[in-house]
């Protein structure tokens, strides 16, 4: 079976040049007569791997000087326990915006640690919107405000930035990781899980403004989760996913070599336009996010009927479409369409779905 079109949202397709240059290295990374996965993480080898996977993410990125890259573990959830650890040091509250699942897993765990203050929700219309955040109750007793920036369940994603009033910004950013460019000085911590848009699973990538990586942590936080312990040790206080780190590597060389996060967002608005385009016409299928919201890389769709949708799963999966069921607590479809995915694979699925309303519309 030759390769699918993968619109899964996580663990997610990964640009093909990638896999074969690290297929190429398997067994001999550069004259090492060893793999990635063999060497010591304190070797001069890997030593140059994770320099240079942090130099490409900072020249992607344009992160600025005063702000630290951190490879991490424990995936995004155990920021979502370490950003309160890290930084409700102040007044011991923070402000959430809640628009879906991870939003408020976030919120969940940070009410744990100290005051978590729910400033905007969009759970009234099963989060298929993003509030308005001109002018929320943020008070500037707040350590900070988060948000989810792209809602990889619902597919929604920011169309501004919340207006935080001066208090810092805290983004996760998983699921549009390096989708397109964005401005690292606009936030204090941008994190997010590799899995979706950059890497394989199991590394957080966490760029963090230098003054908020402090020994003043909520007590008995781990050593571990300790921001400091990780940036005085360079991300390598014990022995980091040196796999990811070095995949990850190798993506941000494939984006550099391909014009960049500016060129990324051209593709990546493209790509979008192509399904929502047809959604918008469709007799058969509906989007279900709101015009104004709708994310670049997670667009969800229904079409009403719970057994056609599963009918269309599977017909799309039995044509090389794999991966198009919504997540489980939304139900209906959702189609990922990362950096990774080519253009070509949204126009086949997007054929596929007209001869499917073709065959089925009543
Ligand atoms: C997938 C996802 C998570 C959870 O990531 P883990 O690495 O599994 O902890 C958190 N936030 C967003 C936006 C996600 O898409």
């Amino acid at each position: 079976m030759g390769r699918v079109y993968n619109f899964s949202a996580g663990p997610a397709v990964l640009p093909e040049e990638v896999l074969l240059e690290a297929q190429k290295d398997m067994l001999d990374y550069k004259g090492t007569g060893m793999s990635v996965m063999e060497m010591s993480h304190r070797s001069k080898m890997f030593d140059d791997i994770i320099k240079t996977a942090e130099q490409d993410i900072r020249d992607l990125m344009n992160i600025p000087d005063n702000y630290k890259v951190l490879f991490l573990q424990g995936g995004a959830f155990q920021q979502f326990a370490a950003i309160p650890m890290n930084m409700m040091n102040k007044h011991h509250k923070a402000g959430y915006i809640i628009t879906g699942q991870w939003a408020k897993k976030a919120f969940g765990e940070a009410k744990i640690y100290g005051e978590a203050v729910e400033l905007a929700s969009s759970a009234d219309k099963t989060f298929s919107y993003i509030p308005d955040c001109s002018d929320l109750p943020i008070t500037d007793d707040m350590d900070y405000v988060y948000i989810c920036q792209n809602n990889t369940i619902y597919g929604t994603k920011f169309p501004t930035l919340p207006n935080t009033k001066g208090v810092d910004l805290v983004a996760d950013v998983s699921s549009m990781f390096l989708s397109e460019p964005i401005n690292v000085s606009d936030y204090a911590v941008v994190y997010g899980g590799v899995q979706k848009n950059v890497g394989p699973a199991g590394l957080v990538i966490a760029i963090i403004r230098e003054d908020l990586i402090t020994e003043e942590t909520y007590p008995g936080t781990p050593t571990m989760l300790k921001w400091k312990t990780q940036a005085d040790n360079d991300s390598l206080f014990n022995t980091p996913n040196c796999w990811a780190i070095y995949i990850c590597g190798l993506v941000f060389k494939w984006l550099k070599k391909n014009g960049g996060l500016e060129a990324m967002k051209v593709r990546n608005e493209e790509k979008a336009k192509i399904l929502y385009d047809f959604l918008d016409q469709s007799k058969l299928f509906k989007g279900t996010v709101e015009p104004g919201s709708r994310s670049l890389m997670n667009v969800p769709f229904v079409t009403g009927d719970e057994e056609l949708d599963a009918k269309f799963v599977k017909e799309a999966k039995a044509a090389g479409l794999e991966n198009l069921k919504g997540h489980r607590t939304v139900g209906g479809m959702r189609a990922s369409i990362y950096n990774a995915m080519p253009k070509e694979g949204v126009e086949a699925l997007v054929e596929f779905m007209k001869k499917f309303e073709a065959e089925n519309l009543k």
